[in-house]
């Protein structure tokens, strides 16, 4: 089995700092991701508040500056699903790809986006059903769509689609929005969007392609329907934790709990990232988290040998 210092799992901004600071400090280092590299940013057209980057940068281009820095430095990976971590005299990451030991692991996992679990909404994804408005809002050019969620990314999902759509209704089951002010501010502003408060999707209906929602108003229980032709799920995030609940200590909602070294219950194996209790949930932060997680996981082998 092939063994490392320091394996990272997850390729997102704070896998490939954390990559990049333990390759430059000598360690022999590996890390696992299963799709881009990048994470979720590489779903962003453009991303304007990463330092360094005067108008801005996508998401993708950026992903992979960092793979290729990160490589140059001596890093290595490997395209494949982590499938289990078990604890023996060194840890050993189970992957689709064979089995890697390490002293060190730092989990940069990441979170995936959250489903409304609810008829239609499986069938139809790829056909109407969308987790991402920068990819997709273009294919809704002068139709109606609706947002679901009242938070940043709901908000900043149905200002993009505004560009696009003749008309985008968010649906929200609160009659409050969770989104910052400044968002809240420019959504009320924009004459495309209209609210539809208190209220939850029960099905989303069509056969091949979405034709509209059926509606439930969580104050009067009233039903109603709703024709669109789209409709952006933007509810939040799921940590992709489920691998390691049996290794690390995770929170209620599955985040990995740690200090602030980036250390998690369980001794030598550090957290990073969007997949961290506490995460701010930027790319900026991530990128932080895993400079310390790699620089803690340096210490610790530092300290073990
Ligand atoms: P979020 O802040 O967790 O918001 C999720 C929204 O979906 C909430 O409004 C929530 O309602 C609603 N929701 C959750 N489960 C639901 C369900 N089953 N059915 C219907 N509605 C449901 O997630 P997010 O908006 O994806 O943001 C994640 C993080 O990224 C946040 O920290 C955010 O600040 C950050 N972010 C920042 C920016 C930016 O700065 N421009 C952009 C995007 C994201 P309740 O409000 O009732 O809980």
């Amino acid at each position: 089995m092939a063994k490392y210092e320091v394996i990272t799992i997850g390729g997102g901004p704070a896998g490939l700092t954390a990559g990049l600071y333990a390759s430059r400090a000598g360690l022999r280092s590996l890390l696992v991701e299963r799709g881009m590299f990048g994470g979720q940013m590489v779903n962003a057209a453009l991303v304007e508040n990463y330092p360094g980057f005067i108008e801005g940068i996508s998401g993708l281009e950026l992903g992979s500056l960092m793979h290729q820095q990160a490589v140059k430095y001596g890093l290595e990976v490997v395209t494949a699903e982590v499938t289990g971590l078990a604890q023996g005299h060194l840890y050993s990451v189970s992957t689709t790809e064979g089995s890697f030991e390490a002293a060190a692991i730092i989990i940069a996992a990441g979170s995936e986006y959250r489903k409304l679990w609810v008829i239609g909404e499986e069938r139809l994804s790829g056909h109407g059903v969308s987790y991402c408005a920068t990819c997709d809002g273009f294919l809704f050019r002068d139709w109606e769509v609706a947002v679901i969620g009242g938070g940043d990314t709901a908000i900043t999902d149905a200002l993009e689609l505004s560009r696009h759509a003749k008309k985008v209704y968010v649906i929200h089951r609160r009659d409050q929005l969770r989104a910052g002010q400044v968002l809240q501010q420019q959504a009320f502003a924009q004459p495309k969007l209209e609210f539809i408060w208190s209220t939850v999707v029960e099905e989303i209906l069509g056969e091949q392609l979405v034709k509209g929602l059926r509606l439930r108003n969580v104050k009067t229980h009233n039903f109603s329907t709703l024709e669109v032709a789209g409709v952006f799920v933007a509810v939040g995030l799921t940590p992709n934790s489920q691998c390691f609940s049996n290794t690390v200590k995770l929170d209620d909602a599955g985040y990995i709990i740690t200090d602030e070294t980036m250390a998690t219950s369980a001794l030598g194996i550090f957290a990073a990232g969007d997949i961290r209790k506490n995460s701010a949930r930027q790319i900026a932060a991530a990128v932080g988290d895993g400079a310390t997680a790699a620089m803690s996981a340096f210490k610790y082998l530092q300290e073990r040998s």
